[in-house]
């Protein structure tokens, strides 16, 4: 929709000073390029930097490009200007707990203990999940946990003309998983309706 145009109906909307709230690949990716559009970036993550999920080399780079790291910290609450949009984030200060179910110290609010960061943009990089629209809009369509579209090994949903594949079916993936989920579904489809096998 020719987003990078500033003259178009749908610009890029450019955050000045920007929140990442996360510490997945995800979390650093988005600060990063939120740092080449030019904005003053700050991660904020709720556990420390020890229990982060993303790659050592993603956040080693993150911090090479000048992004702020606010470990042990957690948005409380976002404050608006009179349009609406969001001009301060109020951030839980956190410390390290007992071990959870996953081996990582789990976050613990210091009760009281809060800390406000002026931003004009924030990017939420916590988790995916697919958007339920076209899930849910598709009566009798078998569905997953979290409104994941259920499929066959042909990529075929339980409606026999309604193939699906990538993060719609996976919950989050990668782009060369989704690109062979589109293949498989091409061939699927392909043979139910010309009955003929394609190999590969
Ligand atoms: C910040 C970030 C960084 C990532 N980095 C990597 C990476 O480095 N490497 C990697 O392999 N993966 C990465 N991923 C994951 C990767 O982007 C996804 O796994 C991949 O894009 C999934 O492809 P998809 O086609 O299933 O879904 P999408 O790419 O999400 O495409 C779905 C499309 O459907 C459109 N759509 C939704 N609803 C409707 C509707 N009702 N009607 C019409 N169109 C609709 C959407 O607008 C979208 O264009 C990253 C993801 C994020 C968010």
């Amino acid at each position: 929709m020719d987003a990078a145009n500033p003259n178009t109906d749908t610009p890029i909307n450019l955050g000045k000073r920007v929140m990442v709230v996360g510490g997945g690949n995800t979390a650093m990716d988005s600060c990063r390029t939120a740092k080449r559009l030019g904005a003053e970036v700050t991660l904020v993550y709720r556990r420390s930097e020890a229990e982060m999920p993303a790659r050592l080399e993603e956040v080693k780079h993150a911090k090479e490009e000048g992004i702020n790291f606010l470990t042990l910290h957690n948005p409380l609450e976002y404050l608006t200007d009179e349009q609406g949009a969001v001009r301060a984030a109020v951030l839980q200060v956190m410390e390290l707990g007992e071990p959870d179910t996953s081996g990582r110290r789990s976050p613990q609010p210091l009760e009281g203990v809060t800390k406000t960061l002026e931003v004009d943009q924030v990017i939420v990089a916590v988790g995916v999940s697919p958007n339920p629209l076209v899930p849910n809009s598709i009566k009798g369509l078998e569905l997953g946990r979290k409104n994941t579209i259920v499929v066959n090994e042909n990529m075929q949903s339980n409606r026999p003309e309604i193939y699906a594949g990538g993060d719609i079916v996976r919950g989050g993936a990668t782009v060369i998983l989704a690109m062979g989920d589109g293949r498989k579904a091409a061939a699927g489809m392909h043979h139910q309706l010309s009955g003929e096998q394609v190999l590969g």
